[in-house]
């Protein structure tokens, strides 16, 4: 019997991959899928998110991004990927020569990403505003709704519905506690909130939505991003270090002013949900996963921006690591840089 402490995107993975690999598995979480992965917009961009030196996190997205439609069939997800790929766009001239830098560093890793011109983003998403100073394709970004997928791994796996504490941890156990991991082991985990808005997108009387794609966009040097899904249309996010829980009225107002510059005709829609989740993040934003030497429990937690990314490639090591499959030397690798230790 394996023990997943903790019923976020991750531990939820991990327990359904187990069982699914016909292992007997029990979660432990007093409120599951209520933290960070509830509030995920559920982009998949191992492309359009690479930042300047993060070059150790790089390989764990591209091998996610490439192992979810896998991971989505294995634990019979009836959502699968929503192959909607991803626009990003520039507000001025500046912000147009950060997206060309960012995109010579993700062809430098061979990532799929082109130029286009304003005239060419609008052709493709007409609502956007002439007023964009270019953008860049990224066609193999993706995007799932992770409030879909946790309440069908929900139906899969066990959850026994209380607090974990340290009589729960050992050999057989996995903590995906997300920011919670550190009440049971001295880790660097900080929460990092964001602000987020969901709002309605009632198709337009030829039946199209406002937008199709994903579309992230720079705006005076602020990230903002939009992803549209159904009727639902998610506007994100900020990132702030303050410790307020609530959305902040400031962060709001950021994203619909940033939002509104480069997707005008947001200021019709209504708004569904203004909420906000904290990122379990880490000192240089690449996750913690391993072995903790006192009790041998085995830790996955620090996932910080891309969880629900990382979600598919946590899940298979998890349950590989538990059930003692022994790791390719790719794996190996990928193991390695997530290594808890690595700050000591
Ligand atoms: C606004 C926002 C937008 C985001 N957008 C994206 C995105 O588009 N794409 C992407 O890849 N990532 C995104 N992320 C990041 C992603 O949400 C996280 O990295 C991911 O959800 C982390 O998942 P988790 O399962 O580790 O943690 P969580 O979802 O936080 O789950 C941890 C669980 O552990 C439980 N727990 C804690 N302590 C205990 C205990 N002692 N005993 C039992 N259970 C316990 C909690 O109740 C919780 O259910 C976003 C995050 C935010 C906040």
């Amino acid at each position: 019997m394996y023990t997943v402490i903790g019923a976020g995107l991750i531990g939820l993975a991990t327990a359904a991959l187990l069982q699914q690999r016909g292992h007997e598995v029990r979660v432990i979480d007093p409120d599951p899928a209520s933290q960070a992965s509830h509030f995920a917009a559920g982009m998949l961009a191992p492309t359009a998110e690479m930042q300047f030196e993060q070059d150790p996190l790089y390989p764990l997205m591209f091998r996610s991004a490439q192992e979810y439609p896998a991971f989505l069939e294995l634990v019979d997800a009836p959502t699968t990927l929503i192959r909607s790929g991803t626009l990003v766009v520039a507000g001025d001239r500046a912000d147009l020569s950060h997206l060309h830098d960012v995109l010579d560093l993700q062809q430098r890793y061979g990532a799929q990403a082109e130029r286009l011109t304003a005239s060419q983003a609008r052709t493709l998403e007409p609502a956007l505003t002439p007023g964009i100073a270019g953008a860049v394709s990224v066609p193999g970004d993706h995007q799932i709704n992770p409030r879909a997928l946790m309440a069908h791994l929900l139906e899969q796996v066990p959850v026994e519905r209380r607090k974990a504490d340290a009589v729960d941890l050992g050999p057989n156990t996995i903590v995906c506690a997300g920011l919670g991991a550190a009440e049971f082991f001295d880790l660097p985990l900080r929460p990092v909130h964001g602000d987020i808005l969901r709002l309605h997108m009632p198709a337009d009387p030829a039946g199209e939505p406002l937008l199709r794609r994903v579309v992230r966009g720079f705006v005076l040097d602020r990230p903002v991003y939009l992803v549209p899904r159904g009727d639902e249309l998610v506007l994100g996010a900020t990132s702030r270090e303050d410790l307020q829980p609530d959305p902040l009225a400031g962060g709001v107002l950021d994203l619909l002013r940033d939002a509104a510059r480069i997707l005008p005709d947001i200021q019709l829609l209504g708004i569904k949900e203004v909420s906000a989740g904290a990122r379990p993040g880490t000192p240089d934003d690449v996750p913690l996963f391993g072995r903790d030497p006192r009790t041998d429990a085995l830790i996955s937690t620090g996932y910080f921006r891309h969880g629900i990314l990382l979600a598919a490639l946590a899940a298979r090591l998890g349950a590989d690591q538990l059930s003692g499959v022994e790791p390719s030397p790719d794996d190996q690798a990928l193991i390695q840089a997530m290594n808890p230790e690595r700050f000591s």
